[in-house]
């Protein structure tokens, strides 16, 4: 929205509300003020820029400078819509963001409050229900039962593994050493993902009640937020929200008027994709080059300056306040039984509603690219989908029907990964895909083992010659042989799942990089 002009669109309508300062409108028996809001990311990014007209609810779809005097007139002033600026399918007018069906076919807990408050002011997430976990936490429960549920959620770390959180909390906890960390990874580097971005843009109080939670059951007094540098709003927003809550007394020292410390930190990181990785994202925090280490020790025991540390992604950190606030049974009847909850999927490439959604763990794939996602553009046919990022897989057709959860897709070799999915068309070529993300991880690979290091640059090569109608069926070995020994050797995850792109596109659309080496020159 922002590169569509949201900015600009922002400051008209405060000016035609400051003209109107002393104008009250007559909404059924109540009287209402205008005011003019800046809300998170809505995640209809296809229909961008977005504006909610509140109390209505109607959303106004692609709104130009030009448009801003007659929504001011009609809408704001006289309640009236503007139908022209609304969500049209089959001849049907749909008003409202909940009953597009991009929206209406999703279930949206940790994007709930994103484009629907003002995410600067804390007041407004707090009339959401902000902070009431905490408060549950702090004054009705142990740290022990807390842990206790987030272990009977069977919450699962959203950074890619999967991990899950209440094992990992309890890890912590159970440590010797007394000094502990809470971290949140916001480094999120995949191509084609904004999931976190949005969480830490239009709701940053959730995550970081979240993180409160956590260190309260681990009995941390310090965290940090490693965010990525390329997510400047991200940080400002952060920053405020964090400046916020100090004052109103949810962070800092005797919180809520308890014996609970806990000071938050900001910590930018520089562009690496490899510090999206547990051991070099602590490195990076502590002025090192971000680079894997060995494991053992793992994080939960020698984390950040080798303390125990809690390391979970953001959106992990957003679905702990309501876990805490409505219980761990009414989250494991969302989603499946081994993967409850929701996952947030940052719906991109050749799909008419591109856009961040928000499904039940376990929704087929096909649900969410026909029906959330509205299907091909241009009546093309769909191809697959490249799920997980550089880490993940390509799924194809015959994946349509498959569910999208943690181990539905690691039984096929894929990850959902962070959850970044990006859809293609009949008309992409699948070498040139792998050929893209395998020169991604290869430019982000931090050198230090020689397989990723070495590896990654010979399946380029190999995959750039094939691109070039100058490989060889032998091409296809070594590409598989080379896959086979970086997965089976590389230190970290960057370099272990490196060759997944290569391997996945080789078994479903082994037919096109025969094309290629046919077509030879
Ligand atoms: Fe670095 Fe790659 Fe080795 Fe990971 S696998 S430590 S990114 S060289």
């Amino acid at each position: 929205c922002l590169a569509g002009g949201s900015a600009k669109l922002y400051e008209h309508m405060k000016e035609l509300a400051a003209e109107h300062e002393n104008v009250q409108v007559e909404i059924g028996p109540e009287i209402a003020h205008i005011g003019v809001h800046k809300s998170g990311c809505h995640g209809f990014c296809e229909m961008g820029p977005l504006m909610r007209i509140e109390p209505y609810g109607y959303l106004y779809l692609k709104v130009q400078e030009s448009d801003c005097g007659e929504i001011f007139e009609k809408t704001v002033l006289r309640g009236q819509p503007v139908e022209r600026l609304m969500f049209r399918q089959d001849n049907k007018v749909y008003p409202s963001e909940e009953e597009i069906p991009f929206y209406a076919k999703q279930t949206r807990l940790v994007l709930k409050n994103c484009g629907h408050i003002d995410a600067e002011r804390i007041e407004a997430a707090i009339a959401a229900g902000a902070y009431e976990g905490l408060e549950k936490a702090l004054f009705e429960m142990t740290p022990k039962a807390v842990i206790q549920a987030i272990t009977d959620s069977k919450l699962r770390g959203r950074g890619g593994a999967g991990f899950p959180a209440g094992k990992k909390w309890s890890q912590v906890a159970a440590q010797k050493e007394t000094v502990r960390y809470v971290v949140c990874n916001g480094d999120e580097g995949d191509p084609g993902a904004f999931m976190d971005r949005s969480i830490m843009e239009g709701d940053p109080h959730r995550m970081i009640e979240g993180m409160l939670i956590a260190a309260y059951a681990v009995g941390a007094q310090e965290g940090y937020i490693y965010v990525r540098a390329e997510y400047p709003l991200a940080i400002e927003r952060l920053k405020l929200a964090i400046a916020q809550a100090e004052e109103a007394g949810f962070l800092g020292d005797n919180i809520l008027g308890t014996d609970f410390c806990f000071r938050l930190h900001i910590n930018r990181g520089a562009g690496a994709f490899v510090c999206g990785e547990g051991s070099a994202l602590t490195a990076s925090i502590e002025g090192k080059r971000g680079m894997p280490r060995v494991k053992p020790p793992r994080t939960v025991e020698h984390g950040l300056w080798e303390k125990p540390t809690v390391l979970n992604n953001v959106e992990t950190y957003a679905n702990v306040p309501m876990i805490i606030q409505r219980g761990a049974e009414w989250y494991r009847g969302i989603g499946t039984p081994e993967s409850p909850g929701t996952k947030a999927f940052a719906l991109t490439g050749n799909v008419c509603n591109t856009g961040l959604i928000e499904v039940p763990m376990g929704t087929p794939l096909r649900d969410i690219v026909f029906d959330v996602g509205g299907g091909i553009p241009n009546g093309k046919k769909f191809k697959a989908v490249q799920i997980g990022g550089p880490s993940g897989g390509c799924l194809s057709e015959k994946d349509l029907d498959r569910h999208m959860d943690f181990d539905s897709l690691t039984k096929i070799g894929a990850m959902i990964g962070s959850g970044g999915m990006v859809v293609m068309d009949e008309d992409t070529c699948m070498v040139e895909v792998a050929r893209f993300f395998m020169s991604f991880t290869q430019r982000e690979s931090c050198g230090k083992c020689v397989p990723c290091r070495e590896g990654t640059q010979r399946m380029l090569e190999i995959l750039e010659r094939i691109v070039a109608g100058q490989g060889t069926m032998e091409d296809l070995d070594t590409l598989r042989d080379l896959a086979d020994m970086i997965e089976n050797t590389a230190l970290c995850g960057l370099g272990k799942s490196a060759p997944k792109p290569v391997i996945s596109t080789l078994n479903a659309f082994r037919d096109e990089y025969v094309a290629h080496i046919r077509d030879r020159r």
